[in-house]
Order: structure tokens, then sequence, then C-alpha cells
């Protein structure tokens, strides 16, 4: 299937989730992770409509910005090392993947000294894997109350990467916990956060993820087909 017709169905199945849900169409937003696809993929989703895209490499994020076409919303999804933060002002449109202090006190310090306000989200591990990063949810609020000393960053909400699993069944009760979290934590009052964003889903999962209140997914095989690492 072309990339046209995989967005084609990736669309379908957003609006039957959005359906189930009683949710609106409009509060879920698309994310194209583009990671390791070629710019030619990208203009044929860009083609067809799509203006937000994910990825999870720094270098790759500039590149493909520098390149494309300057309507694109660019996100940083994956892990972000301090030293490569200087790239992003003027870039990136949200960072997904905040989960230390070390990171946000790099991140303010890089977007003051560029005169932008840094738009972010708390990376939270959620299944408690090794293999991945992330706040344990327990530290989450802690963490906020620390972040709130950073004029120069925004807090919009909560990202997981879920477990990959065969049925998307088994990641429901991680969707529903982060937005129990992300609910929780609307209660502190800081003025720079605001609890309304939860970034949740892949190909693998994101109608579960819909259904339990996820307002950006992260669709990256489903539209752009399966990843061959060893080109890079
Ligand atoms: C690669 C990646 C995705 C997309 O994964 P697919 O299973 O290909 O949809 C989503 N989120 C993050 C953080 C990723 O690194």
């Amino acid at each position: 299937m072309s990339v046209t017709e995989n967005l084609q169905e990736v669309e379908k199945r957003i609006c039957a989730a959005c359906e189930r849900a009683g949710r609106d169409r409009s509060e879920v937003t698309l994310i194209a992770v583009s990671k390791t696809k070629p710019i030619e993929m990208i203009e044929e989703a860009y083609a067809a409509g799509i203006r937000v895209y994910g990825e999870n490499k720094v270098q790759e994020l500039v590149e493909k910005h520098d390149t494309m076409a300057d309507d694109i919303d660019w996100h940083m999804i994956g892990h972000l090392q301090r030293n490569k933060v200087k790239m992003l002002p003027g870039r990136a449109k949200m960072i997904h993947s905040v989960d230390s202090l070390r990171l946000a006190e790099e991140i303010d310090r890089q977007y003051e000294k560029a005169g932008e306000i840094a738009h972010i989200l708390i990376e939270v591990n959620m299944a408690g894997e090794e293999s991945k990063f992330g706040l344990a949810p327990q530290d989450v609020a802690s963490f906020l109350d620390e972040i709130a000393k950073f004029a120069n960053i925004y807090v919009h909400g909560l990202m997981t990467i879920a477990p990959f699993v065969e049925d998307p069944e088994e990641n429901r009760k991680i969707f529903t916990d982060l937005r129990k979290l992300l609910i929780d934590m609307r209660a502190k009052n800081n003025d720079n956060i605001d609890m309304s964003e939860l970034s949740m889903g892949m190909t693998g999962d994101y109608e579960v993820a819909i259904e339990e209140g996820a307002t950006f997914v992260r669709v990256g095989t489903g539209i752009f087909g399966a990843r061959n690492y060893q080109k890079g």
C-alpha cells in the first residue's frame, strides 16, 4: 500500500475510535512519525495533507525541517541528549520526551538564549520497563514543582511509550492510568503548566489510546511501512 492509502486507512480508524469514544475528531492530532524515512515519502504524506511529523533524532529533525516546507510542525519524540538541545529552538514545535531536571535546565537555557518558549511534555514510564526512558509515575508531581522555576518552559501534558504488545487491549490500562495522572496533575496551579495534552498510542495501539483520551497519536509504521535500520 502507498503512503496515501495508508493515511486513508489510519484516518478512517482514528475517526472510528473517536466515534466509539464520543470524541470529536479535532481533539486528536495525528503525528506522522517519519524517522528513518526519506524526504520523498514525507512529500507524499505532505501532498495528502499531513502537516505534523515526529522525529526521534535531533540531527534528522534538523535536516528534514530545514529541507521541507515551512508550514510543517516537527515534534521531537525521541530521547534527547543535552548537547543537542541547542538545535531545537525555531525548529521543534514540541518536545515530547523531557524526563530529567538536567535536561529541562538545558532546554530552559537554550530557549532563553533564542528568546523562545519551549513547549514540552513530560515522558512517563508507565509500565516501569527498565529499557525505557521516562519518569516513574510517582515522581511526576515533584518534577512539575521543580520545573515551575524555568521561565522558558511551558508544560502541556504527558507522554508515554507503551510496551510492544500483540493485543493492544493489554495497553489500555496504561493509557487510562496516564490520563488519570494528567487529571491529578491539573491540581497544580503553576503558571507554566497546562495539563491538557496526552501523547500516547503508536501503530499497534493508537485506537485504544484514542478511546482512552489521547490528544496526540504517534504513528510511523502504519503510515510509512516498516523501518529499515540497517540503512539508517
Ligand atoms: C518510532 C516511534 C513511534 C512510532 O512507532 P510505530 O510503531 O512505527 O508507529 C512513536 N513514538 C516514538 C517515541 C517513537 O520513537
